[in-house]
């Protein structure tokens, strides 16, 4: 179907950013006008792959690949997180940083779509060690990020201390503090109260109005939620408040299981003493295909991409699928779902908590004022139920999925952006 595809991608593995094209596809007979402008959304701006020298601990020297992709800059400078995991990709930071530029427009923040990676495995490295990585990688991007330029972000196993590494490393290089050149900072060098717990916040926020769209008491709610990071461990945290059952976890170590739901706590003091929660205490272990199986009324993937697929989504239970991780539902498992009247609630407006507490910390280094947490939680609310309500309104309308009304929000905005701003030169 992609017979122009840029030379650098090989067709027949083009991996989560196939996935992202197939959405796009979807979305292209509503754009009316704007598809002359189509293309722009299949290419990215800009890539950047860098090597990452290091010193070791042990005396040698390692190398790892980093890239920097500027997907989409019609709307204001990239915005999006940096993952450290052994399993990053070209064709993977691709469709994260396209997935931010359609996260971005949907709920309507004046920036572009970035996304950028180190492909190691970061247990595999002492503190030192991920210090001089972060801080080399911050230096081959410094020409390429900024405050007017592009701004990372945390996302998989990147977190505010590695935040603050890339602010000191950028700021020395420009000879002066900068502290808007990322977000997720910690909030004693200029982060935002709030920011930690925001995707976490929004998918909970989403959860939340999608239940009540559809008559769904959150009280004794069955959630399952698939990582229990900072977005799944959060949303669960703040659903398990609101009186739902958290019946099942899954990690990267295993899962657990309890019919009466889960004590959390239990989970937090696992994973902090052993980097997992597996084999909590008072919990059933589950295999990791039973995971998909259990019964349930809300399920939130909040790990990794490609994890609902063709082999498990007829398998799962759940009515409401609400998308904490970025791209966790390949197209067929997308199409499996809504053959079984699920509602999803797709990433590029699930897990968008984030990256707006993200604009108001970029908000607040310009103008070196601070808010409240209750005012950015106030603020978060209050995007996040008009993006929810007028997306929720198109999808009707339109009828359509929750996924394509957002794209459709989302593209619209950026292709008319495109439009206005026209060709240079
Ligand atoms: P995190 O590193 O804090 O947590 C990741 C969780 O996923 C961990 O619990 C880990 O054990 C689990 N996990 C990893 N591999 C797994 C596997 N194979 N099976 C099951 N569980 C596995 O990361 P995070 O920041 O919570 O990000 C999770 C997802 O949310 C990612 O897709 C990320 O892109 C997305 N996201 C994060 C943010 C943010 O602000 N942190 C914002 C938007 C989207």
């Amino acid at each position: 179907m992609h017979t122009d595809l840029p030379s650098y991608l090989n067709a027949d593995d083009l991996g989560p950013w196939g996935n992202y094209l197939a959405q796009v596809d979807r979305v292209a007979p509503h754009m009316g006008e704007l598809n002359k402008w189509l293309e722009t959304l299949k290419r990215p701006k800009r890539i950047l792959v860098v090597d990452v020298p290091v010193h070791l601990d042990n005396g040698t020297v390692a190398h790892y690949e980093g890239y920097r992709v500027q997907h989409n800059l019609s709307r204001g400078p990239g915005k999006g997180g940096v993952r450290f995991h052994p399993d990053v990709t070209l064709s993977e930071v691709m469709a994260l940083s396209a997935w931010m530029s359609v996260k971005n427009a949907a709920v309507n923040l004046p920036f572009g779509g970035a996304k950028g990676g180190i492909r190691l495995d970061p247990k595999q490295h002492s503190v030192g060690e991920l210090e001089r990585i972060t801080r080399r990688y911050t230096s081959e991007l410094s020409g390429f990020i900024g405050p007017n330029k592009d701004i990372p972000a945390p996302d998989v196993n990147t977190d505010a201390r590695i935040m603050a590494w890339m602010m000191d490393t950028y700021s020395m290089n420009q000879g002066g503090t900068v502290t808007g050149v990322v977000t997720g900072k910690p909030v004693e060098l200029g982060g935002s109260c709030g920011r930690q717990e925001a995707t976490g916040r929004g998918v909970f926020i989403s959860t939340r109005e999608t239940c009540k769209r559809l008559g769904l008491e959150l009280k004794g709610l069955r959630v399952a939620v698939q990582g229990f990071g900072n977005v799944g461990g959060t949303a669960a945290q703040l659903l398990a408040d609101a009186g739902a059952r958290i019946v099942a976890v899954q990690d990267h170590g295993g899962a657990v299981y309890s019919a009466s739901g889960l004590d959390l706590a239990l989970l937090q003091a696992q994973h902090r003493a052993h980097g997992s929660i597996a084999d909590t205490p008072n919990t059933e272990p589950l295999g990791r295909d039973a995971f998909w199986q259990v019964p349930c009324d809300v399920l939130i993937p909040a790990a990794l991409e490609g994890q609902i697929t063709a082999d498990n989504a007829a398998q799962i239970t759940a009515r409401v699928v609400v998308e904490g991780a970025n791209g966790p539902t390949t197209t067929q498992a997308d199409d499996i779902l809504q053959a079984q009247g699920v509602t999803i609630v797709p990433d590029v407006l699930a897990n968008a908590g984030g990256v707006i507490v993200s604009y108001f910390e970029w908000v607040q280094d310009f103008s070196s004022f601070f808010w409240t947490e209750a005012e950015i939680n106030a603020r978060l609310e209050h995007i996040m139920l008009g993006a929810l309500d007028a997306i929720w309104r198109l999808a009707q309308d339109k009828r359509v999925s929750l996924r394509t009304a957002t794209f459709i929000i989302a593209c619209q905005r950026i292709l008319t952006a495109r439009d206005m701003r026209g060709l240079y030169p």
